[in-house]
């Protein structure tokens, strides 16, 4: 090819980028190569069928354009699945046959019919995929008290044969931040297609979203979801981002069609399916409907295997980084539940002790994490805890609160449970209404209101506020 296709075609790509805006431009066009100018025709290249038949029907006329805005004599372009034989001789080893019933609808098989593919990431982000972290695998996932049973839902998933039935659908993970969600989910990617058994798709709420708006936008969801439909496993991780009514009711579609269909559905969320209060009631109980598992925060134990795990990765790449058990029982001891917090107490040390060449010692790792020590740090409170704590404390029963009596002695806890709702968690107003029996938002700010008002002169009302406060927090 001629310096001056490659130019005209830089030019080409930088009209469709801005033609179509950075997102798209990179979700769909950043692996297209020119192959061949001849006559009028411009030859053009993707890695997989599904991008092929995506651009073609979307953005064939475009990119044409594109073309002619460039080279007036372009009259025709033609868009071909690079070959995988041609690829084979770049990707450093072939790998097993991806082996899905539609295994070979994306993924162009070489000549010996196999796909050379499987857990390839570029191929996974190809199908629609969100990029993966190679090091987010089971093998480097330390299992703990607080996530004994998701560990073992997410092997057991990773496993299944295609032939299995399907034992909890969907699996439904939830912690607060940190704690390994994301972790697990792509350990069960990684897992799943390096198995081959079931096509595994990892996608971000966000990544969800993006692929049915566009596809929405352009009237045809038709390829994203015949996409879908080659996959075995769909794993969504932070559910919680899912926005949008339209979006939602794609959700809501795809997941009772893949459940439907024996498809295993994965999600992960910092909440539990019954506060994702943007999604409606059907969702929500078909969500609650498989293994809903909550993962709780990392305790002192965990961190310290965790720690322990993540100095021996490292010691690959640094042999001389060497970190006494003591330091990493103090880490363990005192920098928050967190599992960034963790890795990034540890990446500290890494560079102090690369950058000075001075040991790792109990004196320096206090002065390096200083600032990643635990605070004190509040607990997730919930919604339950709350009604029943108050409920206990008043005398009367969970129901009455959620009832809609207005009796002078239910109330005051009420008003008392809905004011903690309030400030103990990070719940909306409308959200808190719904789990009082469903109500309105304006009756949970009264009841806020109220009871803020008289805190500051009943004396013997915020000492009770306090205690309950004191012990859901506990
Ligand atoms: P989440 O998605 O729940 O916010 P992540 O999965 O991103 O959390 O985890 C945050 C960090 O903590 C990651 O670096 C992850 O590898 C690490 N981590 C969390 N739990 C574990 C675990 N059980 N074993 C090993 N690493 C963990
Ligand atoms: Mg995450």
């Amino acid at each position: 090819m001629s310096n001056g296709e490659q130019e005209n075609w830089s030019r080409v790509k930088e009209r469709l980028r801005a033609d179509v805006g950075d997102d798209v431009y990179s979700s769909w066009f950043a692996r297209m190569d020119l192959e061949a100018i001849e006559e009028g025709t411009v030859r053009l290249s993707v890695p997989t069928r599904f991008l092929k038949s995506w651009i073609q029907s979307h953005y064939a006329e475009r990119v044409l354009a594109c073309w002619q805005a460039q080279e007036e004599k372009v009259t025709r372009v033609e868009l071909i699945v690079r070959s995988a034989v041609l690829k084979s001789t770049v990707l450093p080893k072939a790998r097993p046959d991806l082996g899905g019933e539609n295994g070979g609808r994306y993924i162009n098989g070489n000549s010996n019919g196999r796909a050379l593919v499987a857990g390839d990431p570029s191929v996974h982000e190809a199908l629609g995929g969100s990029p993966l972290d190679p090091r987010l695998t089971f093998d480097s996932f330390v299992i703990g008290r607080s996530n004994t049973l998701a560990h073992a839902a997410a092997k057991q998933v990773a496993g299944a044969r295609r032939t299995d039935p399907v034992m909890f659908n969907p699996l439904y993970i939830h912690s607060g931040v940190g704690l390994g969600k994301t972790h697990l989910l792509q350990a069960v990617t990684w897992a799943g297609n390096a198995a081959g058994e079931r096509k595994v798709l990892y996608l971000t709420a966000e990544k969800f979203m993006y692929g049915f708006v566009s596809a929405l936008r352009t009237q045809t969801a038709l390829a994203f979801k015949e996409a879908l439909r080659g996959i075995g496993v769909l794993v969504i991780d932070d559910l919680q981002f899912l926005q949008g009514k339209s979006t939602q009711a794609e959700f809501c579609h795809t997941l009772n069609a893949l459940i439907d269909a024996g498809r295993q559905v994965v999600i992960a969320s910092d909440r539990p399916p019954s506060d994702l209060e943007s999604l409606d009631d059907r969702v929500r109980s078909r969500l609650a409907g498989g293994l809903v598992v909550e993962m709780a925060p990392l305790g002192e134990e965990l961190r310290f295997e965790i720690l322990k795990a993540r100095v021996m990765a490292a010691r690959a790449h640094h042999p001389a980084f060497d970190v006494p058990l003591p330091v990493l029982g103090y880490i363990a001891k005192t920098v928050t539940h967190n599992g960034r917090d963790l890795e990034g107490a540890l990446n500290r040390l890494l560079a102090h002790n690369k950058l000075t060449g001075h040991a790792v010692t109990l004196e320096m790792a206090e002065r390096e994490v200083r600032d990643l020590i635990r605070p004190q740090e509040p607990k997730r409170v919930k919604i339950e805890d709350i009604q029943r704590v108050v409920a206990r404390q008043y005398n009367v029963s969970r129901s009455d609160l959620l009832s809609s009596r207005r009796t002078a002695n239910v109330v005051r806890p009420r008003q008392v449970a809905m004011y903690l709702a309030k400030t103990l968690t990070l719940r909306s107003l409308p959200e808190i209404g719904r789990r009082f029996g469903g109500r309105d938002h304006t009756t949970v700010l009264h009841a806020v209101r109220k009871i803020e008002g008289l805190v500051g002169n009943d004396m013997a009302l915020a000492e009770e506020i306090e205690i309950l406060k004191r012990q859901l927090q506990e």
